[in-house]
């Protein structure tokens, strides 16, 4: 979409008239009708409230500022089950807020639709069939009148979202505990003509490949294969969209995705590392598997580094949302601030690092008895296990 500026305090056109309705729809925009015809608006310091809300609301970073992400999640926050008919595209998935209602109803009747992430994929639609050859309905996996109305005539019966929790931590616990023959996707964020952060004569592009690449060593090492989303940089090439990259993962058929990044902030003093994981408190769902590797990647980061420790936290971006199995996006440090940008220039401190993330994976895989403690897994030792 051509969305490709960014909207804040004191601007004012056309589009922020088309922001500004479209906060009005999701009600957070007090006293404002709903003005599509409206030619110009101010962003105003109410505008500047209702988008920090609904970004808050969305998992979205709360910045007041409205980008693509937050265009596109308002976009898709006015859709209610039964505005339109919902159908599988497979080139453009339809998206929205009627999408995320059809997937938890279905849900709590005991269709497995996957996740309720908002997009009509393939898994919806397969359910959306069983469901309406459980109703009589034609199984043509289009949510139209029939089904609606099929839908509608049925009482919620139990509390969303756990089935799926429950199949996925099923799917962890099947895996078994070695690494050999798992298929993990390292992704080191931006890359190509996407440097990202650039601060303290460091580049975030080429520190998250030097980083996937150490833990793609060290995978290997286990027995796993280790795949990285995009090579080392190469010039003028466009970096990969976030959805690509999901788009990469879920061909695969991975079993694990962990995506690799640094932060920066105005104030040089922000300093830490945090760990992100699909979640969208709005649509009360969240990964469980995701949380808990989440939880572990962050836990073995910090018992390995001094690196402050930010915690854990669920998001909605495209790439831990697109992606079908557990995925996590580390944000490894400040590159802004003197002290991460120190450490992180340090080979030798991202050799912990990987080794950190490894472990993570690791035990995400130990069934709780065998569990090791935290900070303690030393890779090279777990292959001696495993070949014991
Ligand atoms: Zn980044």
């Amino acid at each position: 979409m051509a969305f490709e500026r960014t909207y804040r305090l004191g601007d004012s056109g056309p589009a922020v008239a088309e922001i500004r309705s479209k906060l009005a729809v999701v009600g957070l925009l007090a006293g404002e009708p709903p003005a599509p015809a409206a030619t110009s608006a101010p962003f105003d310091a109410d505008t500047d409230r209702a988008v920090r809300a609904f970004q808050q609301q969305r998992g979205i970073a709360v910045d007041g500022i409205v980008g693509p992400a937050t265009y596109h999640a308002l976009d898709e926050a006015r859709w209610r089950l039964g505005d339109r008919i919902l159908f599988y595209v497979p080139a453009r998935l339809m998206a929205g807020d009627d999408v995320a209602a059809l997937q938890q109803r279905l849900l709590d009747m005991g269709f497995d639709c996957g996740r309720v992430d908002g997009l009509f994929g393939v898994e919806t639609e397969q359910s959306l069939r069983e469901f309406q050859r459980n109703v009589g309905v034609r199984a043509d996996g289009t949510c139209g009148p029939a089904t609606f109305k099929a839908l509608s005539q049925l009482a919620r019966t139990v509390v969303g979202g756990l089935p799926h929790a429950m199949r996925e931590s099923e799917a962890i616990n099947r895996a078994g505990p070695t690494l050999s023959g798992k298929l993990v996707i390292v992704d080191p964020g931006h890359g190509g003509t996407d440097p990202g952060v650039l601060a303290h004569r460091l580049d975030e592009g080429d520190l998250v490949y030097d980083l996937a690449s150490r833990v793609e060593g060290r995978l290997t090492a286990t027995g796993s294969s280790a795949f990285l989303t995009r090579g080392p940089d190469g010039g003028a090439r466009e970096s990969p969209s976030e959805a690509d990259r999901a788009g990469f993962a879920n061909a695969a058929g991975a079993d694990l995705l962990i995506s690799l990044h640094v932060e920066a902030h105005p104030n040089p003093l922000a300093s830490g590392v945090a760990t992100y994981y699909y979640g969208n408190d709005r649509y009360g769902h969240y990964s469980a598997v995701g949380a808990r590797f989440a939880g572990l990647v962050q836990r073995e980061i910090c018992a390995r580094t001094d690196l402050v420790d930010c915690r854990t936290h669920p998001v909605t971006g495209d790439l831990l949302r697109r992606t079908r199995m557990p995925a996590v996006r580390i944000e490894v440090g400040y590159l802004t601030n003197p002290g991460d940008a120190a450490r992180l220039a340090d080979p030798a401190f991202r050799d912990v690092v990987a080794e950190a993330v490894v472990a993570a994976v690791q035990r995400l895989y130990l069934p709780p008895d065998q569990d090791a403690q935290t900070g303690f897994l030393r890779i090279p030792e777990l292959r001696a296990d495993s070949r014991g």
